[in-house]
C-alpha cells in the first residue's frame, strides 16, 4: 500500500450527481449559484450537468441553458456527464471542457441505467472518448457499480480491472471507480484501486463514493492511500441515482475536505466557505444536508471576538 500524497484533487459532483435524484426541481439560476459558490470555496473541476434524456432525468433538462448562464469561469474545468454519443454531441455543442463517460460493471445495471450491457457500455465509452479527442477536448471514464451491483450483488474485481484496461486504450485522461450504491469497504477499495492502477498506469485513478452505509469517508482515505489521486464529492452529501434503488448521497465535499485537511493532505478547498455554501444549499433544497461537517461546530474552535 502506498501512502497518501501531499495533495489530492476533489471533483465537485453536486450540481450533477447531487441534484439529479432530487424531486425538487432546482432553478437554472440556483444551479449556477451553486457552481459559483463551489468555485469560491476552491473547486477547480466540477461536474456541472449530465446530457441525458430529460424525460428520464428531469433535473438535467436545462443542461444547455445552465452552461450558457454559467459561462466559462477562469481556471475551472466543467465536466458534462454523457451516456452515449448523442449525449456527447450535445455536451460538446454546449461547450463543456471535459466529457465524463460511464461504463457499467454489471450487465443488469448497465441496461437499466443506460440501455447497454457491460461490454456495450465499454465500447460506447471508448467511442465517446474518441469523439471528444476529435473535437480537441478531453474525456474521462467512470466504471459504475465497480464495487457492487444493486441487482447482481458482488462484482468480480478482475472484470472491473479488465474493463479499465480496455477503456484506457482509448486514451481518457483518467479512469474512475464508482461505488454507485455505497456498498464498498476500505479493504475492497485498497485492493481494487491498486489493481486498476497497475492495469492502467500511467493513467491516474479517480474514485467516486456514495455514503449509503457510512463507509464513504473511510473509503476515500483508503483510495488515497492506495494511490488514487482524485476523489469525487458532493456539497452537503446530496445525491443518489435514479436507477439504483436505495442509493444515498455522495460522500460530502466538506467531510472529505476535513478528512484530508486534518491529515495534512492539501485539497485547495476552504472549509469555512464550503460549510457556508452547504448551508445555502440546504436552504435552497428546504432540508438538512446529510454531511456531518455542516452540522458540527468548527474545529479548531474559532477565536472569540
Ligand atoms: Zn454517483
Amino acid at each position: 500500500m502506498q501512502h497518501a500524497g501531499k495533495t489530492i484533487e476533489i471533483v465537485e459532483v453536486g450540481p450533477r450527481d447531487g441534484l439529479q435524484n432530487e424531486a425538487l426541481l432546482v432553478s437554472t439560476t440556483d444551479k449556477v449559484e451553486l457552481i459559483r459558490r463551489c468555485i469560491a470555496a476552491g473547486a477547480r473541476r466540477i461536474e456541472v450537468a449530465s446530457f441525458v434524456n430529460p424525460r428520464k432525468v428531469p433535473q438535467m433538462a436545462d443542461a444547455e441553458a445552465m452552461i450558457t448562464a454559467l459561462g466559462r469561469p477562469v481556471g475551472v474545468t466543467r465536466i458534462g456527464l454523457v451516456l452515449n454519443l448523442r449525449g456527447a454531441e450535445r455536451a460538446l455543442a454546449a461547450g463543456v471542457d471535459q466529457l465524463g463517460a460511464v461504463a457499467v460493471a454489471s450487465d443488469t445495471f448497465g441496461v437499466r441505467n443506460q440501455g447497454q450491457d457491460t461490454w456495450q457500455s465499454v465500447a460506447e465509452a471508448k467511442a465517446i472518448v474518441a469523439m471528444a479527442q476529435a473535437a480537441g477536448r478531453v474525456a474521462q471514464v467512470t466504471i459504475a457499480a465497480a464495487f457492487g451491483c444493486p441487482f447482481e450483488g458482488e462484482i468480480d474485481p478482475a472484470r472491473v480491472t479488465e474493463m479499465a484496461r480496455q477503456l484506457a486504450e482509448a486514451g481518457p485522461c483518467e479512469v474512475a471507480l464508482a461505488d454507485t450504491i455505497g456498498v464498498a469497504v476500505p479493504v475492497q477499495v485498497s485492493a481494487l484501486v491498486s489493481a486498476v492502477r497497475a492495469a492502467i498506469a500511467p493513467l491516474p485513478v479517480r474514485v467516486h463514493f456514495h455514503d449509503t452505509r457510512g463507509t464513504g469517508v473511510a473509503n476515500a482515505w483508503a483510495a488515497a492511500k492506495a494511490g488514487a489521486v482524485t476523489v469525487d464529492a458532493s456539497l452537503g452529501g446530496l445525491g443518489g441515482c435514479p436507477f439504483a434503488p436505495g442509493a444515498a448521497g455522495n460522500v460530502a465535499t466538506e467531510d472529505v475536505a476535513y478528512l484530508f485537511a486534518r491529515s495534512g493532505v492539501e485539497t485547495g478547498l476552504d472549509l469555512a466557505k464550503l460549510i457556508e455554501a452547504s448551508h445555502w444549499l440546504s436552504s435552497v433544497m428546504g432540508k438538512a444536508m446529510p454531511a456531518s461537517l455542516a452540522k458540527a461546530v468548527p474545529f479548531p474552535p474559532q477565536a472569540q471576538p
